[in-house]
């Protein structure tokens, strides 16, 4: 039956024989991955997604008993990074690690970052779009923003990034000792070089951004009225024009700009084999409603909140061979950024990623939104509110610049006006989805069919060049169940 399912949705479009050169694997039903003893020298199960290809994910197991580590606060990780290099490595995560404080243990917040040169008061004065956006236009947009406080704002934000963001080396296990093991208020970071990293059975909160940047010319557009439709309500703002002519017309009463932050709760930045399991990922104690738009309208619509939080998993820089399962993400906005840029085309051939078993919990976009990679999601539940005021659902998967994604037996149950396309977002021609199984508020749904039928601009192909074995799937039905059982830290 789940044979002829698989073989249904890809063999319909003739690629079980064309193609397969790449063909990614998955775990065995998830009961079987499950053992209570030593979670610190589990490995990534063969098969398991894409993080079990070739040499798979084994993170710290190997490590020798001197490179085991327990560790409850920033320096003490800090110092067990640095000591371990990139010998295999345990860390235990004992109770709550702020990563934003001092080697003392004393948390660092937004004046002992600050630049003398910096205060928010100021920032907003200087780059107010009613101010700066009077300048000509540069390819049609408001020009990026330069001046003392830019500058000083980039000085604070380093200082803040100094301490905040951690690099993982390569052959590494972090691993929350129980069930309440904590990572709060920072960054871990995979970048490039960095191979073989298991994350498991942690709950990150908060990776706040003290000193977040207005970008002008983000979402910018000259339209002389902009329709916005946001949490339910439909509405215009005022008309624009590109050339400066009076305080009532011109670029600075233009829709757009957007204040955009540095941190993701994890990021894999060139990264690669990496497993990041039965963990949480969420705004912690400062949700983005603490947070409203600054400026006057027409710039202050909901999108133009005051963004502190940026990923909660960002997988980009030709970052490879990622499995995240059985995670619990909620209250977040921008959850999975798969590919940084349409330019960068440099990705090509990397960011495969797979999900599975994740819990995705009233998050806003990107569940994930995928440039260039091979991707495949399966039996992972959605819940969200389309009128919600701070996490509207707004897409699960999104199909940016060549995304190949395979979409299977994934639940849903979504409250507000919703049909089926709506649960993807395409920002690209040429990507290309495979779906099936999945089921909205009960009822099995074709989301692409109701994608085509609404006749849209953007055309979606069915055409992959890879297919993942077949995975042990769950009817979508039994998904919601299943997932708010096992996902999430403290139960394993
Ligand atoms: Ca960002
Ligand atoms: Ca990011």
């Amino acid at each position: 039956m789940k044979k002829s399912l698989l073989a249904v949705s890809l063999g319909a479009v003739g690629l079980l024989a064309a193609c397969a050169d790449v063909r990614v694997g998955f775990n065995l039903p998830p009961e079987s991955t499950v053992q209570a003893a030593d979670l610190g020298h589990q490995v990534l199960p063969a098969n398991d997604g894409w993080a079990a290809t070739g040499t798979g994910t084994t993170g710290g197991a190997k490590a020798t008993s001197d490179n085991i580590y327990t560790v409850g606060t920033r320096k003490e990780l800090v110092d067990a990074l640095k000591k371990a290099g990139d010998k295999p490595k345990i860390i235990y995560i004992k109770g709550t690690i702020n990563l934003s404080t001092d080697d003392s243990g004393r948390e660092l917040v937004e004046k002992d970052y600050a630049d003398p040169g910096y205060s928010f008061e100021a920032y907003k004065k200087s780059y107010d779009p009613a101010v700066w956006n009077r300048q000509a236009l540069v390819k049609g947009k408001p020009p990026a923003l330069s001046g003392p406080l830019e500058e000083a704002r980039e000085r604070s934000k380093q200082n803040q990034a100094k301490v905040v963001v951690i690099h993982i080396p390569s052959n590494t296990s972090i691993i929350g000792a129980g069930a309440d093991a904590k990572i709060i208020r920072g960054n871990l970071f995979i970048g490039k070089g960095a191979d073989n990293v298991i994350i498991r059975n942690i709950a990150f909160e908060d990776a706040f951004d003290y000193f977040p940047e207005w970008d002008p010319a983000d979402s910018f557009n000259t339209k002389r009225t902009e329709p916005v439709i946001e949490f339910g309500q439909n509405y215009t703002v005022p008309g624009c024009q590109d050339k400066f002519e009076s305080d009532e017309r011109g670029p600075q009463r233009c829709n757009g700009g957007r204040w955009n932050s540095e941190y993701d709760l994890i990021s894999v930045n060139g990264g690669t084999h990496v497993w990041i399991d039965h963990c949480s990922f969420s705004d912690g104690e400062r949700l983005d409603k603490q947070y409203p738009p600054v400026f006057a309208a027409p710039y202050n619509q909901p999108a133009q909140k005051v963004q502190h939080h940026d990923g909660a998993v960002d997988i980009t820089n030709q970052a490879d061979f990622v499995t995240l399962s059985y995670n619990h993400f909620y209250q977040h906005d921008k959850l999975s950024l798969i590919g940084g840029s349409d330019g960068l085309t440099s990705d090509r051939g990397t960011l495969n990623v797979s999900y599975h078993h994740n819990f995705f919990e009233n998050a806003k976009q990107r569940q994930p939104r995928v440039r260039f990679g091979k991707v495949n999601s399966y039996n992972n539940y959605f819940v969200g509110d389309m009128d919600d005021h701070f996490y509207p659902f707004a897409q699960s998967v999104g199909l940016g610049r060549e995304a190949k994604v395979v979409f299977q037996n994934n639940a849903f149950d979504i409250k507000g006006k919703v049909t089926p396309s709506d649960l993807i977002w395409v920002f690209n021609d040429g990507t290309a989805l495979v779906e099936s199984g999945n089921v909205l508020n009960g009822t099995p749904v074709d989301i692409l069919a109701d994608y085509n039928a609404k006749k849209p601009k953007l055309k979606v192909s069915t055409d992959l060049d890879w297919a993942p074995e077949e995975p042990n799937l769950l009817p979508a039905s039994q998904v919601p169940d299943y997932v708010k059982a096992h996902a999430g830290p403290g139960k394993l």
